[in-house]
């Protein structure tokens, strides 16, 4: 019956992680997943969630299903989180939020959602992009197309580029942003180049769709919301997917929000509408335990301080190895220029590596590196970094 299917590749990057633990090499090194580790390898277990947790297990609970939309609790924390506590479009119930599975479950209903009101609008994705946005909007039948934004000659931003493309998109465009670590390249527009972006997306009538995986990995929980809440500001009708699968360090719970900010009371209680619409015809409901614990957190004032604290520690961890690897780099490799490790943020940086080079380290040094050359900074450690900066030395010389 299901002969003719093809068979499925597996996921590239997911893939390579397989290999990476088949590798027998003791100094081997992984680069590739976009996993928070610690300066010891491990992924953590937050003091906050932990406490949480216990605070539940103290307290046991039945299980019955959530609201489709999820938790009141949860949708109002994410939405505090996103906007600031006492935004506008807050106090005005202008911003429908749905607790959804991951930002990857948000992204997906966004993208229904966008598909049904207005089925004709084709979607404009940054070049390059995290590979699962074409596939998640292709699948949610949305026409994808690229927006230069990145340079790889001067590892940087093709701002001037990228607005004149956005600025002759067809009205009604979708437009996905990443407010912060844009993934892969670590590569941001400032609040200067956000205050001239808004005009143009507003002034097209595109539909801005942001997403937010890492927020807090990069200036801070506040500063890397700075575009959701300038777009707030200027009035524009947007969407927002937001991760806590990263700054809760809670991967497999599953845990993410899916706000759109609309322009009336009444207007958000169509979208809301629309959203359960759409969420009870793919999953009928969020699960819970991710859901909770993280609302917990984001609503004792307590914890809120503690957690903000362990998102602290881990963007500050990552800018000390973003420095330190960029240091060794240029000690051993002074012709070589390895600035782009600081000046890009959050997880990810694009090496721009040859294939050749790619494939060097990861066969003679156990070094393991995505084909896209985009490596997860954390991965890195004070254990591996000689290691690494010398394999990394070994192959550019
Ligand atoms: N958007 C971007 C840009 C991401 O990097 C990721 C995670 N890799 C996601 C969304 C999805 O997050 P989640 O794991 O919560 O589904």
């Amino acid at each position: 019956m299901f002969e003719h299917l093809e068979k499925y590749a597996g996921d590239p990057i997911f893939r390579l992680g397989e290999a990476f633990h088949q590798d027998p090499r003791s100094q081997k090194v992984n680069l590739t997943v976009g996993l928070y580790y610690d300066n010891e390898g491990r992924i953590p277990l937050l003091k906050t969630v932990q406490e949480a947790e216990a605070r539940r297990n103290a307290n046991p609970q039945p299980r019955p299903y959530l609201p489709i939309e999820g938790l009141a609790s949860y949708r109002s924390a994410v939405q505090k989180l996103l906007f600031g506590a006492n935004h506008e479009v807050l106090r005005s119930g202008r911003v429908a939020t749905i607790q959804s599975v991951g930002g990857t479950g948000a992204l997906k209903v966004g993208g229904d959602f966008l598909h049904a009101a207005y089925p004709d609008s084709e979607m404009w994705i940054s070049d390059p992009a995290w590979d699962n946005h074409f596939a998640i909007f292709q699948g949610a039948g949305i026409k994808t197309h690229t927006y230069a934004y990145y340079d790889p000659e001067t590892k940087a931003l093709l701002f001037d580029q990228m607005l004149g493309q956005l600025s002759a998109l067809p009205k009604h465009s979708i437009v996905l942003l990443h407010p912060c670590c844009h993934n892969p390249t670590g590569v941001d527009l400032s609040p200067e180049q956000w205050r001239q972006l808004i005009p143009v997306l507003a002034a097209g009538e595109l539909i801005p769709f942001l997403d937010i995986a890492y927020q807090g990995f990069g200036a801070g929980l506040q500063e890397d919301a700075y575009a959701v809440r300038a777009m707030a500001d200027a009035g524009l009708s947007f969407l927002v997917a937001n991760s806590f699968s990263k700054n809760f360090s809670l991967y497999a719970e599953r845990c993410g929000g899916l706000s759109v900010v609309c322009s009336s009371p009444d207007e958000t209680e169509r979208v809301l509408g629309q959203l359960k619409a759409i969420v009870r015809r793919i999953y009928s409901n969020p699960p819970m335990h991710g859901g909770q614990v993280t609302a917990s957190v984001l609503n004792d004032p307590e914890l809120y301080a503690l957690w903000e604290d362990e998102v602290a520690q881990m963007r500050t961890r990552i800018a000390s190895v973003r420095q330190k690897a960029h240091e060794q780099l240029s000690a051993k490799l002074p012709a070589y220029d390895s600035r782009y490790f600081v000046t890009q943020r959050g997880m990810f940086s694009y090496t721009g590596l040859s294939t050749a080079q790619l494939q060097a380290l990861r066969e003679k040094h156990g070094v393991y590196i995505i084909d896209s050359g985009r490596i997860s900074v954390p991965g890195l450690n004070t254990h591996n970094m000689d290691y690494f900066t010398d394999a990394m030395a070994s192959v550019l010389r």
